[in-house]
């Protein structure tokens, strides 16, 4: 028997209500706030991913599925959303559309991580990204945009955010951390020496116990940021009182990838019984477009897994709407093939959700079959109605029959 590659998933017919629940509620929020989606390709060069994502992150070290094509290209399966769509707009000139611009996307994406709980080799992404604005308001409005997500999907998250600071400021907060860690950089884990070296801000994300320990100390980012990004920040969460959404400053976020200035977020359930593990995440990106070759345009966005979602609600016990079942199901037992066809196909032409035997089997299995897949109603053709042209309906759930023709059927 063939299997599944380690770290996938299929999504089972039974379960795939779960996915279109996702997709109804995206399909929402992009028009109630305008957004347009983006589609990029699932693999793109290498060297997108190197200089976008940054090739000091884990990423980008430890967790791509990197391949040379035939032609000895070195390509990569997109292992997160918003590279792609950085190097799409760039390449297409999207800024000299109508700017700002709500991008958003639902996309595969590839991770070569350890599998366990919550953690998939292929994973889908939903993102938003909102190019060409630097003001708070795009920095709400994605924040909202990713809240309004999870309260429709029955969740209710808080918004954990920091700053950063931006390109001047930052400077001088990286140095106070450098010299803090320079002091304990033995008692430190071997990636965290790297990291002091390469990028010092992701040594307040690790997760090795010592180097928690020793992060507890270090300089928060809030004591160093220059007066504008200080007003910025406080304006932000002013916005999201104004917006009733729960939020939490939490000094040690700084997520692991390089592109992010100034906000980063993730959003926690509070309750932390239930997972680790951010529901989502996202913040600002102002010099990424200019580090791929673009013009410098601002953009803030956010990523949230799918998966690790409907794992939460799982969890959680959150049961989520299943798709609309049948109306009718149409129990024929006549010779005439046709005739079974075409009620069938007027029922469905005004606009009902149709169901018939495609077995020719007895009556009785034909009901049964009905009944299991929970269809509303039975419309029985025997040889009597098919004479008559009076049709046999039974309502599934109290069990009343009636006698109509298909026209009355339909006019109900
Ligand atoms: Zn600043
Ligand atoms: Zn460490």
């Amino acid at each position: 028997m063939i299997t599944i590659p380690k770290g996938t998933k299929d999504v089972l017919p039974k379960d795939s209500y779960k996915w279109h629940r996702v997709y109804d509620i995206i399909a929402v929020l992009r028009d109630q706030y305008h957004l347009k989606e983006i589609m990029t390709p699932t693999f793109e060069h290498t060297e997108l991913f190197e200089r976008g994502v940054g090739d000091g992150s884990d990423i980008v070290r430890k967790e791509m599925y990197t391949f040379l094509d035939k032609g000895n290209r070195s390509l990569t399966l997109k292992p997160e959303g918003t590279a792609g769509v950085a190097r799409s707009f760039i390449e297409n000139n999207l800024d000299n559309d109508i700017l700002p611009i709500k991008m958003y996307y639902v996309t595969p994406c590839f991770r070569y991580e350890r599998p366990q709980a919550g953690r998939l080799r292929e994973h889908h992404q939903f993102g938003v990204e909102i190019y060409g604005s630097d003001s708070v308001l795009a920095d709400v409005e994605a924040i909202s945009i990713a809240y309004q997500f999870y309260v429709r999907m029955g969740i209710q998250p808080t918004v954990e955010l920091n700053t950063l600071g931006c390109e001047h400021c930052r400077a001088n907060y990286i140095d106070a951390l450098k010299k803090y860690y320079a002091q304990h950089l033995d008692a430190m884990c071997p990636d965290c020496q790297d990291r002091f070296k390469k990028n010092p801000l992701r040594i307040l994300d690790c997760k090795v116990p010592s180097c928690k320990e020793i992060t507890k100390n270090a300089p928060v980012v809030r004591d160093y940021v220059c007066e504008d990004c200080k007003t910025k920040f406080d304006t932000i969460l002013k916005l999201l009182d104004t917006m009733h959404i729960p939020y939490k400053i939490n000094d040690r976020l700084v997520r692991g990838i390089d592109y992010y200035t100034n906000l980063v977020f993730e959003f926690i359930d509070e309750d932390k019984k239930l997972g680790q593990n951010a529901l989502g995440a996202g913040g600002r990106y102002n010099n990424l477009i200019a580090e791929l070759g673009g013009k410098s345009v601002p953009v803030v966005g956010f990523g949230i897994g799918i998966e690790r979602i409907l794992l939460y609600l799982e969890n959680k016990g959150i049961a989520l709407p299943e798709d609309i079942t049948v109306d009718y199901f149409v129990v024929s037992v006549i010779d005439d093939m046709q005739y079974t066809l075409q009620t069938v196909q007027k029922l469905r032409n005004q606009g009902y959700n149709v169901d018939f035997d495609l077995l020719s089997r007895s009556l009785k299995a034909q009901f049964k079959y009905a009944n299991k897949i929970g269809s509303k109603y039975v419309i029985v053709i025997g040889q009597d109605e098919y004479e008559s042209g009076v049709l046999t309906v039974k309502n599934m759930e109290n069990h009343e029959e009636k006698k109509m023709t298909l026209e009355e059927i339909v006019r109900k």
